[in-house]
């Protein structure tokens, strides 16, 4: 007899199953374009000359284990607060803004979405992309909200739907949650334009709906914060939006397992702000008690110091450029390899993704016969690219397509 009468063996998560697959394939040719993470020119991965430089300034200076307090490193909050909102913007509404450290892009995910889950009746529905980032689901049903999914992404035109997004919005019940990519939509790579964007936020005003903006990639997109940061600042800055928003440095500052980030919340009010700090750090007491702080020292001290600040600009630049200049590469070397289609979408999607639009039955040859892992939606991680493997990866998408 057991006690755990409803166990039940849930699957593995898809994306770190096929990182497991690829470590035990021994091929010599095998590439890994699962998991978003950056890798340099020979496919290592890439520790930033900043968050290096920092790290030694942290142990020059002696680091200590102390706990941080619940709400996370007081100066890492409101460096991410000025960095996201822009100096300007946090000049005005800084005050207005709650902020509380999280466990990476996730956890900002849960605190925002228990934070809405406590202070709406009835609860709101969250409005999901479809596709989706597939961990969205589970962390909305977690926190205690349902969601529904509109059509984000037009296979025909490899681009945003954008009649199927306005449709949406002019059709949710007023009150209901959209999850939003800030930059570099996860998995397809297309966002929508400045003016989409100011579109967007017009309805969502006008329709009284509430933004959460997943904001994974700031500054890894473009290379630039402020650049990659607009959607959020002209929802804060121009529309006055309340909104959360949901910051990573997972990839930003390749700080993946110190699982730094923060939620940020513009209220109505200081007054809101303050309440709904406090209840911020009421979830995150009972959650994980308070957050992990090496990671938050090194972003803290790369935020804030001048000199640190402007080798992770270039840092950023260095990031990005390489997965522009690797998407360029994969799709010259597909015109040379003579794969049928068209290939304009991927020199045209931004962030680490690339979106291929293949079957599933050419994935799982390219896994199979050619050793090459990408997700089962055919999402490619183009920062797995480099010059010793992309001819490689593009002949192999010809070949499994013809
Ligand atoms: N949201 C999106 C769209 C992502 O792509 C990711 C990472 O892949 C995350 C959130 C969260 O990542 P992390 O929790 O590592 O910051």
């Amino acid at each position: 007899s057991t006690f755990f009468t409803g166990a039940q063996r849930i699957p593995p998560d898809r994306i770190f199953e096929l990182t497991a697959e690829y470590l035990k394939d021994d091929s010599p040719v095998k590439a890994n374009l699962g998991q978003g993470a950056y890798r340099d020119g020979d496919g290592n991965p890439w520790i930033l000359p900043s968050v290096r430089e920092s790290r030694r300034l942290l142990q020059e200076q002696g680091l200590i284990h102390e706990y941080l307090p619940i709400l996370g490193h007081a100066g890492f909050r409101e460096a991410v607060a000025r960095t996201v909102l822009g100096e300007e913007l946090f000049s005005t509404k800084g005050s207005h803004v709650a902020t509380c450290q999280s466990l990476s892009g996730t956890g900002a995910l849960h605190l925002a979405g228990k934070l809405i889950a406590r202070t709406n009746s009835p609860k709101p529905k969250v409005i999901i992309t479809d596709p989706p980032y597939g961990n969205h689901f589970q962390v909305i049903k977690d926190v205690g909200l349902e969601y529904e999914t509109f059509k984000y992404y037009d296979a025909a035109t490899k681009s945003v739907d954008m009649a199927s997004y306005r449709n949406m919005l002019q059709t949710v019940p007023p009150g209901s949650v959209i999850l939003l990519h800030a930059c570099a939509h996860n998995p397809t790579g297309c966002d929508p334009n400045k003016d989409e964007w100011r579109e967007i936020g017009q309805i969502m005003k006008s329709r009284n709906l509430f933004p959460i903006f997943d904001a994974a990639y700031l500054g890894f997109n473009s290379g630039s914060v402020d650049e990659d940061a607009f959607s959020i600042r002209h929802f804060i800055g121009e529309l006055n939006l309340e909104a959360a928003i949901c910051v990573s440095y997972a990839k930003s500052m390749g700080l993946y397992g110190e699982r730094v980030g923060a939620v940020l919340v513009h209220a109505a009010s200081k007054d809101l702000a303050l309440d709904c700090q406090s209840m911020l750090e009421q979830i995150q007491r009972s959650q994980v008690s308070n957050p992990p702080a090496f990671g938050a020292k090194t972003a803290h001290l790369i935020l804030t110091d001048e000199k640190l600040k402007k080798q992770w600009s270039e840092d950023l630049l260095t990031m990005s450029g390489r997965i522009r200049t690797m998407r360029q590469k994969l799709y010259d070397a597909l015109h040379e390899e003579g794969a049928p289609g068209t290939w304009e979408h991927l020199i045209n999607q931004t962030g680490m993704f690339g979106f291929l639009g293949l079957s599933s039955q050419v994935v799982v040859e390219l896994r199979e016969k050619y050793h090459i892992y990408m997700a089962d939606n055919s999402r490619i991680s183009v920062a797995g690219l480099n010059d010793s493997n992309v001819k490689y990866v593009a002949a192999s998408i010809a070949a499994s397509v013809r």
